[in-house]
């Protein structure tokens, strides 16, 4: 499903891989992905969704990142890990495409 990229305003932006980390302090079902478009965007994702308190929420956030950042991601996504570093950085709202 492709997702709005905020770079090239095209909606071609897809994850490219997606792996779960389970259930987090305040979330219950969390996935780091990988994000990239043709226009040359690269970066990663975060999705998180918690059922606790009143009703579902969701948070989906992308955040542009060189390659060789990407490749830390891809360490911390085999050990199933969120990157400390991640969350704190500029992120924008993955935005289904129509
Ligand atoms: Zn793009």
């Amino acid at each position: 499903m492709p997702f709005q990229c905020p770079t090239c305003a095209n909606p071609t932006l897809e994850i490219t891989e997606s792996v779960e980390l389970g259930p987090g302090d305040d979330d219950d079902e969390r996935s780091l992905q990988l994000i990239t478009c043709p226009c040359g965007l690269t970066g990663a994702a975060f999705y998180r969704e918690s059922r606790r308190g009143s009703g579902e929420s969701w948070h989906h956030e992308g955040f542009l990142l060189e390659a060789a950042t990407i490749a830390q991601i891809r360490e911390h996504m085999a050990r199933r890990e969120l990157p400390a570093d991640l969350l704190p950085r500029p992120s924008f709202a993955m935005t289904l495409a129509d």
